[in-house]
């Protein structure tokens, strides 16, 4: 599918006037569209909810409009927490799916009244110590370990994977957290990532759900909410065909009709903490071409770095580039796209692909909006850029400021060197 960034480049000259680019853009219109569809596709199951993975995104402004579509947060960290919190999460509507969890954070959710997703069985000792007591409600990941596959030659490889419980060692969990008080259990799994495809979804919620019924044979314990987690991708590449999350609503529809119904579940709620399919497609980084570069290769320097985006750098992911201005023009001419670091891996684009582009022109590296700002770091003192919000009625919202050198040198507080900064 061809691709086309939301923002054109009049609505980039004048956000460039008041905003400095580099800078984050977020399309508020495609994430609420997006986020009604979500609910659609999973209305036949009326305990569902969608916990946003707060780590995808982690900006307030973006939390408060998921809140307005009725979707909750998934977090994995104290401040994490924090920022549900102060967008006015409570208690269910947070879910805490951690990892090696240090203990002060499991008291944090459970004051807030979060669902506790226990990465581990050792970590029931460490939950009961923290609170004193085990908590209500809690649910178990599970991991079933070996290669994962799916379709399209899509795998994981859960058995290399850090995260979960095998079956075993979940149902003898399940156990001890009912001996010790535990009333209303869910069963977790996030097994792939970025999966583009419809049956993902799908194949998990089989492989849960079939989990939820043995589980359900040997400890009596029904589950009350299966959690599919995160996983669901986005069409990074013009060449994929972007997941038609109604068609994996239905087929999730299917499989509990199929496995749940029959044993007596048909009111088990649905869970998701998608990041990436919320956000992913409805944020670009907005970066200006700033130099040309004609030695071994031809390269196009811009304002943003890999400080700005880390998944190029990080793991070769392909960004679309679009030259904003430039949609119609013929693709002709061969570039590397680069940021500032010392580093040779600060690439966002190579080999690419694109029309003639000219000193000044603005970049929109597309589907940014998920894991993009939120994995941005200060190697080589690269400041964090803006994040800006288009919202629906047109306008543009500064959601996030620009990192300052004051900033930077924020943990010097303590020192006089650099004050004058
Ligand atoms: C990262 C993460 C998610 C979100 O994953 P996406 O690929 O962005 O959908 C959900 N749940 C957990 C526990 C995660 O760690």
């Amino acid at each position: 599918m061809e691709k086309r960034p939301f923002v054109s480049l009049e609505q980039i000259q004048e956000m460039a006037e008041k905003f400095p680019t580099p800078f984050h853009l977020y399309d508020e219109k495609g994430i609420r569209e997006n986020a009604r569809k979500l609910h659609q596709a999973f209305a036949w199951n009326p305990g569902f909810k969608e916990y946003f993975a707060v780590k995808a995104t982690p900006n307030p402004f973006i939390l408060k409009i998921l809140k307005e579509e009725g979707c909750g947060t998934d977090c994995s960290s104290a401040t994490e927490l924090m920022l549900s919190e102060g967008c006015g999460f409570s208690g269910k509507e947070i879910m805490f799916s951690s990892n090696d969890t240090p203990p002060e954070e499991f008291a944090m959710a459970h004051k807030l009244g979060a669902v506790i997703n226990l990465d581990d069985i050792t970590h029931i000792a460490c939950l009961e110590e923290t609170l004193g007591a085990i908590p209500e409600t809690v649910s178990c990941r599970f991991n079933p370990g070996g290669v994962y596959t799916i379709s399209n030659g899509i795998m994981d490889n859960p058995g290399d994977a850090k995260y979960g419980m095998t079956e075993a060692q979940l149902i003898e969990a399940y156990k001890i957290l009912k001996e010790k008080g535990a009333k209303h259990f869910g069963i977790h799994a996030f097994l792939v990532s970025n999966t583009v495809t419809n049956d993902y979804y799908p194949m998990l919620a089989r492989t849960l759900f079939e989990l939820a019924v043995r589980v359900k044979k040997e400890t009596g314990i029904s589950a009350e909410f299966i959690n599919l987690s995160g996983g669901v991708g986005i069409a990074y590449r013009p060449e994929q065909e972007p997941n038609d999350i109604l068609a994996i609503g239905e087929g999730v529809r299917r499989v509990y009709e199929e496995v749940l119904v029959p044993e007596g579940m048909g009111d088990v709620a649905i869970c998701t903490e998608c990041g990436r399919f919320m956000l992913g497609p409805y944020g670009c980084l907005v970066t200006k071409a700033i130099h040309e570069k004609h030695t071994y290769k031809e390269y196009i320097g811009v304002d943003a770095c890999a400080a700005n985006l880390m998944r190029p750098a990080m793991y070769g992911a392909y960004h679309h580039i679009t030259v904003a201005g430039k949609e119609e023009a013929v693709c002709d001419h061969k570039y590397d796209i680069v940021g500032s670091l010392c580093e040779n891996n600060d690439k966002f684009a190579v080999d690419r692909m694109l029309p003639e582009i000219a000193m000044g022109d603005y970049l929109v590296i597309h589907d940014t909006g998920a894991h993009g700002f939120a994995m941005g770091y200060n190697y080589n003192g690269r400041l964090r850029s803006a994040e800006l919000l288009l919202k629906e009625d047109g306008s543009v919202e500064l959601i996030r400021r620009a990192e300052t050198p004051k900033d930077y040198f924020a943990t010097f507080d303590f020192c006089d060197l650099l004050k004058k900064y």
